[in-house]
């Protein structure tokens, strides 16, 4: 793989930015610099190309520099874009079609990023409950601010302690939440117990995809919106990622289980910049866009007309388009090509995913929770990846990191990626 442009672009960005990259997570080798993004490719400054399965951690739902969204967001900025007042015909249209489709979103309000939105929940359930703490779970991602920068990524002898994600965060953010296993329920029924009273919310990635793909095991989701019930706690669930991608409504569509807050961003709008907090009416009043509202929520950019429009062509498309049908069956296609190829080869893997998110861990069993996944062979997942890169497959090659699937795929695209699969592996025996 020639990475030359790469190389020289990188240490020009070097020059002007701290590590060359604008996210801490994307600082990895190598470091490619990306100049073209088009339906299921990506393509480096050598101008090698990449099947993407990265979908830029999400968003990309339909594939890249999707035709309908992009035409529906140019002919918004045709005539209109930001006020700073009132609201606009575009924010109206979506808000409508979230309420319409997610089930706990009686009302809707759009900022910018997945981060954002979990602040605003947590601010809102604090400020609804009059309480301080908050529960979040080992492994799971709600962005960078300091009341959910903790415990995500953890180093394995950091499990079971506090282990803020970041110098200079606030020591009572850190101390107010509380950390609790993924489908431990006894271990979250423990924690409302010993601090009876005093927990505002708890906050879930009702999958963890930020650590892969973990599911819900039976009654876990259930038993969670039961003990938020019987001690007045809000459960908010982010579905920053799976929120449009598993299903329109969310994945709180398929579990049959309504938190009282969602948070909502990533594959919303296809990779353009907007997120969403969504809740019960009672709750979402208090914002004080609300007259008489108390709590704050405020952005510039807040329904800038590039994210609405595109989230409404997004949406519109899922409503139109069997979009769920197809990355899901793609889905199902690749996770069983890959537990072939390593029954095969005689591989130690737990090959995991829901409709169009897979990854396989190097395992020998099926992981619960975060703890367990200490047990994956992190050196080969990363080269394993790695190895894809050089051959065009893009998975970031990190550590417990999940694929995407979007509609753009093609029988072709999953036939040649197991293919590529089949050969990294028997390189790496
Ligand atoms: N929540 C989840 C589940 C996420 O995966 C992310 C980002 O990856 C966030 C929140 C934060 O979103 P953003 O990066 O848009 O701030």
């Amino acid at each position: 793989m020639k990475l030359e442009q790469n190389d020289r672009l990188f240490d020009e960005a070097k020059k002007y930015t701290p590590g060359g990259v604008h996210t801490s997570i994307r600082n990895v080798n190598p470091h490619l610099v990306f100049t073209k993004a088009e339906g299921a490719y990506v393509y480096d400054a050598d101008d090698n190309r990449y099947l993407d399965y990265q979908a830029a951690f999400g968003p990309f739902i339909l594939g890249h520099n999707h035709p309908y969204v992009n035409e529906k967001v140019k002919t918004a900025l045709d005539r209109t874009d930001l006020y700073g007042f009132g609201t606009t015909d575009l924010e109206i249209e979506l808000a409508r079609k979230v309420c319409r489709h997610v089930p706990s979103a009686d009302k809707v309000l759009f900022c910018n990023s997945g981060s954002e939105a979990t602040y605003h929940a947590i601010r809102l359930a604090r400020a609804v409950t009059s309480k301080k703490k908050i529960i979040k779970f080992q492994g799971c991602y709600h962005g960078w601010h300091d009341y959910v920068a903790v415990n995500m990524l953890s180093a394995w002898d950091k499990i079971g302690q506090k282990d803020p994600g970041s110098a200079g965060m606030l020591e009572e953010a850190i101390e107010h939440t509380l950390i609790c296993t993924f489908n431990d329920l006894e271990d979250v029924a423990q924690q409302f117990q010993k601090y009876k009273g005093e927990i505002a919310a708890l906050i879930i990635e009702p999958i963890p995809h930020n650590i892969g793909c973990i599911l819900p095991e039976k009654g876990f989701l259930e038993g969670l919106r039961i003990l938020c019930n019987e001690n007045d706690s809000l459960l908010i669930f982010d579905e920053v990622i799976t929120g449009f991608r598993h299903h329109i409504g969310g994945y709180q569509a398929i579990a049959g289980v309504t938190p009282d807050l969602t948070t909502l961003g990533k594959a919303m709008a296809n990779g353009y910049p907007i997120a969403a907090i969504a809740g019960k009416d009672k709750y979402m009043s208090r914002f004080n866009t609300n007259p008489g509202g108390d709590v704050w929520f405020a952005g510039t950019y807040n329904g800038h007309a590039v994210g609405t429009a595109a989230a409404i062509a997004t949406i519109e498309v899922m409503e139109t388009l069997p979009v769920h049908d197809h990355i899901f069956r793609l889905g199902e296609k690749m996770r069983s090509g890959i537990r072939d190829i390593h029954e095969r080869l005689g591989i130690s893997s737990f090959v995991a995913g829901i409709g169009s998110v897979f990854t396989s861990y190097f395992m020998d069993f099926e992981a619960k929770n975060y703890t367990d996944l200490q047990h994956n062979d992190a050196d080969f997942y990363v080269q394993y990846r790695l190895k894809l890169l050089e051959k065009g497959i893009f998975k970031v090659p990190m550590n417990l990191k999940r694929n995407h699937i979007s509609f753009v795929h093609t029988d072709q695209d999953i036939e040649y990626t197991l293919a590529a699969i089949e050969s990294v592996l028997i390189e790496m025996r």
